[in-house]
Formats: C-alpha cells, sequence, structure tokens
C-alpha cells in the first residue's frame, strides 16, 4: 500500500521543527513561535518550478537546498536573523527515494542556516516547492532598497556570475575543467545566503537587495526605490579566479552583470562606513534615475512574464 501524506511528512519533514524559539513545531495546525523583545518579524516567501526555476537533472538534494537558500537570501537583504522555515511541497508522487534526497537537502539547509523546518504543506501535483522564512531584525534597525543617497557607495559581496557560469556547465554549454566545474555547480546548486552580512549592515547600509535576477536587474530596483540613479564600473566587478580562468572576460561579464542566482549582497554605504570584508566597491550612487554602466550585456535578468 502506498504513503498516506501522514507518513510522508513525519517520515521526511518532522523532527526538523527544535529551536529556542519554537513553542509549537511540527504536528499541530499552526506552529508558534516567539520573537525576541522588541523585534520586527520579516516574512518572504518563493516558489520553484521544475523546469523554471531548477533542471529536472538537477538531485532532489540541490532542488531542496538552493530553494530554500534563495528564500533565505530575502532575509540576509532584510538584515534579518533568519528563525524558521515553511515548506509547501507538491510532487507527482510518494516516490521515497526522491524524498529521501530532497529531505537530506532540507536538513541540510536547515543546518547551514541554523533554522528549524516549523510547518508546511504536502500535496500532489506537478513538482513546485514553496519556501517561506520568517526572520527577526531590532524594531528600529533593518534593511529595505529604499534608503539609498546621492554620494553614497554601491557595493557587493562575494563574486559575481558563478552561478550563471554553473549552470552552463550543468547544461552543458560550458566546457571547464573538474576542479571548475566542481566550483560553478556548487555555486549554482549549492549557494549561500549572506546572513552574517546582512545582519552586519543594518547598522551601517543605507539600501540592501540580494542579487537573484542579475546585478543590473536588481540594482534597478534599488534605484527606482531609492528615486537615485546607480553608475557602475563593469571594470570593478569581482569575478572568481576560476570563472576568469573558465570563459572570456566579455562572457564573464555579461554573466556577472545580467546572470541570476548568485545570492550575493548588493548595498550601498555612506563614505564614512568601512567597507565589510569581503566586499568590493564597484560604483555610485548619483542624482538622477536607473542604471549606467559601461556596458550593456545581452540579456538583463529574468522576467516569468516577458516574452
Ligand atoms: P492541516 O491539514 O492542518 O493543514 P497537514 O496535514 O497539512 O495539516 O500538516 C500536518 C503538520 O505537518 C502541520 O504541522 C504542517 O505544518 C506539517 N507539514 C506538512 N507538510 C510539511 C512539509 N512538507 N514540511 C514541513 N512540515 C509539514
Ligand atoms: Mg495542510
Amino acid at each position: 500500500m502506498s504513503d498516506s501524506e501522514f507518513d510522508l511528512i513525519r517520515d521526511f519533514f518532522a523532527g526538523l521543527d527544535q529551536g529556542v524559539s519554537v513553542r509549537v513545531g511540527i504536528g499541530d495546525d499552526a506552529a508558534a513561535l516567539s520573537l525576541p523583545e522588541g523585534h520586527l518579524l520579516h516574512i518572504s516567501t518563493d516558489t520553484a518550478v521544475e523546469g523554471v526555476h531548477f533542471l529536472a537533472s538537477l538531485p532532489p538534494a540541490d532542488v531542496a537546498y538552493r530553494s530554500t537558500m534563495a528564500a533565505a537570501s530575502d532575509l540576509a537583504a532584510m538584515g534579518a536573523s533568519p528563525e524558521a522555515l515553511l515548506l509547501a511541497l507538491t510532487v507527482p508522487e510518494g516516490d521515497r527515494a526522491w524524498l529521501q534526497s530532497f529531505s537530506r537537502g532540507i536538513a541540510e539547509v536547515c543546518t547551514a542556516i541554523g533554522v528549524p523546518l516549523v510547518g508546511g504543506d504536502t500535496t500532489r501535483g506537478p513538482l513546485s516547492l514553496t519556501v517561506t522564512v520568517l526572520g527577526s531584525t531590532p524594531a528600529d534597525r533593518y534593511l529595505t532598497r529604499s534608503g539609498a543617497k546621492v554620494g553614497d557607495r554601491l557595493c557587493v559581496s562575494g563574486t559575481l556570475g558563478d552561478a550563471a557560469a554553473g549552470l552552463a556547465v550543468l547544461s552543458g554549454q560550458l566546457a571547464v575543467d573538474e576542479s571548475a566545474a566542481a566550483f560553478l555547480t556548487m555555486r549554482y546548486a549549492r549557494p549561500s545566503a549572506c546572513l552574517a552580512l546582512g545582519e552586519a549592515l543594518r547598522n551601517c547600509a543605507t539600501s540592501c537587495i540580494d542579487i537573484s535576477d542579475g546585478l543590473l536587474a536588481d540594482a534597478a530596483q534599488i534605484a527606482t526605490a531609492s528615486g537615485v540613479g546607480l553608475e557602475i564600473d563593469s571594470a570593478l566587478l569581482p569575478l572568481s579566479e576560476t570563472l576568469r580562468s573558465s570563459a572570456d572576460l566579455d562572457q564573464s561579464l555579461d554573466w556577472a552583470l545580467a546572470g541570476g542566482d548568485d545570492y550575493e549582497l548588493l548595498f550601498t554605504l555612506p563614505d564614512n562606513m568601512p567597507l565589510p570584508d569581503g566586499c568590493t566597491e564597484m560604483g555610485r550612487v548619483v542624482a538622477g534615475s536607473g542604471i549606467s554602466c559601461n556596458r550593456t550585456p545581452e540579456r538583463i535578468g529574468y522576467d516569468h512574464f516577458r516574452r
């Protein structure tokens, strides 16, 4: 006899719901969490659909890991500390081997972020998952897209374009040696949300966004929300050694500017604030609107409804 929904929840998702803030975890009608005194709750949700957000060939553990990190990255962009996750999962069938790998990815990402999985929903249908993340900040200290001021420096964490190159490797469009393939595909399949940096930036940055749709597309969101222009110098973009040696400079810069899925933080910093470790200044906030960059890639960002 096949498993019931309850069997699947019990076998694959219950038990990840332990945490200091959890008063009621998986198994009741709703989870209940406590928040630190004087804190705000930040909530974000992200859906990943097979064939749209991830290749059908991606291992289930990677699907789980990457979709959850992508959701957590939105908390990093708010400067929020993660408190809990919820997972709404739709699967075509109760394939235990698939679910075993998937739930291993969820357990790994919960450990990496240090948060409990406190609830969700499990239904049958075309494969998709929706991850809801809950985070907290002190009530008067959080980041938005709308605070950039003329004269601020435009900065980014880590390196850009690796995940787009990793996707090109996975889809057979970029041939590289084994160690480069391992690094680049890791950057795509196992991204890392910049949660510690986000928490540090809430004391100094004037605006912040995570780079999910590509640097230019996400920078445009800060420009619009803040009512400013942004200048980007493509010569200053941080590129990994691996990316530089895996593709020519033009292709690398296009991936850095327009490739998505990096989950680095893009933020604006007043002149008197020190640049955090591992970050690069690559532009300025100017009066006006929109993005000006000394290089135009072929495709800018990703929009699900644009044809
Ligand atoms: P209800 O019918 O009250 O919505 P469910 O049967 O959907 O309850 O879920 C039972 C419990 O299991 C709830 O605590 C719910 O949050 C949790 N749950 C269901 N699916 C998942 C999942 N994929 N991941 C984590 N928790 C889940
Ligand atoms: Mg339910």
